[in-house]
């Protein structure tokens, strides 16, 4: 079955917001296992608009129109798909009170306009909105599906996942899940490699691979009947995946971020842990402070962005910042050194790079980064060329920090191997 969707506003057009609703639409219909192979964005004019509504309503199962709902003059999407679709605008009550009782929570008199939001297409079905007073609506036209929905995100989302979703899966036959299996410390194209034949062979289920900065996550999906047998098809390919990513999968569950996974390591082992950054200015602490209860283990962050605050507040030696340099494997190494002797932590961190966009030279170009991590007596230093803007830079070098951690902690207290993980672009 096939999925449509239909923007609505002259403010998408102009770049003025940006179209967050169709990237969060496009991700939940293929989830439901629909194909979308149009999308279009129409500013706020009837003509235009009812041409794109008249071809999508000829060549799609579920046409979803998003924005122009509210209660202005130039709100006419609902107008409009009542035109189209040869239907009158009539009052539903059920509406009509539940904006009374919305503007009577608040206090306000009704605005003599919001009237105009209890009206529903003859024949449509209308969509409670718990955060809004417009109402979504569904017009069924035979096999045809036409759904309208409030542009603000905060009343579209929550509407979507509780009304849409379960009135598209009653169409759809069977059940589509996907599981995501997350990867830290291999690039893209190696994963990529790695998985190419699996890949190319792929029918159900299939394997779609997801870059993001410092990870990859591999998406794999499959069909079925229900959601026990989905699972049965998903286990032996995330098995092989497994077996053949090993310990870089950090997890296996949509709600865990690398930083949890790493702050969830350090807490299982009751392993305290600080932080020194240069280039990354405190994007490492930000991330892990980011995750609930690592106050159990987090003890300081410092930024130290100065030659003289490494040397001050971490000791870095003077001799080792004038015959390496700042941006080097001796300095990433005392500084991680110098902040375990400062914090008495049980692992710290150390980032020093060239964010750029200056200041690069032939031997040490922007983008190079050294990371340290010193788990107890150990410390391991790496090295690493990223690419892309100051702020690409740093955040890659903040994910690159959270892996190296990840894996000096697990080298360390589990004596996990990291075999075919060893192979991150960027690193030397
Ligand atoms: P309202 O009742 O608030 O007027 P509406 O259904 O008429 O809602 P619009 O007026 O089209 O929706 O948009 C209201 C706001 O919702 C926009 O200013 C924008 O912030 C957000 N919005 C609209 N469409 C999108 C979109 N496609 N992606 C992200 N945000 C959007």
């Amino acid at each position: 079955m096939t999925v449509e969707f239909i923007s609505v506003g002259t403010e998408i057009l102009l770049g003025n917001i940006v179209n967050t609703n169709a990237a969060y639409l496009s991700e939940k219909c293929a989830a439901l296992g629909l194909s979308c192979y149009y999308q279009c964005v129409v500013g706020d004019n009837e003509e235009r608009l009812a041409e794109c509504l008249q071809a999508a309503v000829k060549r799609s199962d579920f046409v979803i129109l998003s924005g122009g709902l509210g209660p202005t003059q130039d709100d006419l999407t609902k107008e409009t798909a009542a035109q189209v679709m040869g239907r009158k605008l009539v009052m539903d009550k059920h509406s009509k009170d539940r904006i009374k009782k919305y503007f009577d929570k608040l206090g306000k008199e009704i605005p003599d306009n919001n009237w105009k939001q209890a009206m529903v297409p003859e024949g449509g079905i209308a969509i409670d909105n718990d955060n809004g007073t417009a109402p979504g609506i569904i017009i069924e036209d035979g096999n045809i599906h036409v759904i309208l929905l409030p542009g603000p995100p905060n009343e579209l989302i929550p509407m979507f996942e509780k009304d849409i979703i379960p009135y598209i899966r009653q169409f759809v036959p069977g059940t589509i899940y996907s599981q995501t299996v997350k990867i830290c410390g291999i690039g893209e194209s190696k994963a990529e490699s790695m998985v190419r034949d699996l890949i190319d062979g792929q029918e159900n289920p299939t394997i779609a691979p997801y870059a993001k900065t410092g990870e990859v996550h591999l998406r794999v999906t499959a069909r079925a009947e229900n959601v026990k047998e989905a699972k049965k098809l998903l286990k032996p390919m995330v098995k092989e995946l497994k077996s053949r990513f090993g310990a870089c999968i950090y997890s296996t569950e949509d709600d865990v971020t690398l930083e949890r996974a790493v702050a969830e390591l350090l807490v299982a082992n009751k392993l305290t842990v600080s932080c020194a950054e240069s280039c990354t200015g405190g994007m490492l602490a930000a991330r892990l402070i980011n995750v609930p209860g690592i106050s159990e283990v987090f003890k300081s962050g410092y930024i130290t962005y100065s030659n003289k605050a490494k040397r001050r507040i971490l000791g870095v030696k003077k001799a080792t910042l004038e015959k390496f340099g700042a941006v080097s494997a001796a300095t990433a190494s005392e500084m991680a050194k110098g902040v375990a002797v400062l914090s008495k932590a049980d692992v710290s961190v150390s980032i020093t790079g060239l964010a750029g966009p200056d200041g690069g030279t032939e031997e040490k170009p922007v983008g190079l980064v050294y990371i340290a991590c010193k788990v107890k007596g150990n410390v391991t230093v790496e090295e690493f060329r990223f690419t892309g803007n100051r702020n690409k830079i740093r955040e890659s070098s903040t994910a690159a920090a959270l892996g190296l951690m990840r894996r000096c902690v697990l080298e360390y207290y589990s004596k996990v191997t990291f075999g075919n993980g060893t192979g991150e672009q960027g690193r030397k």
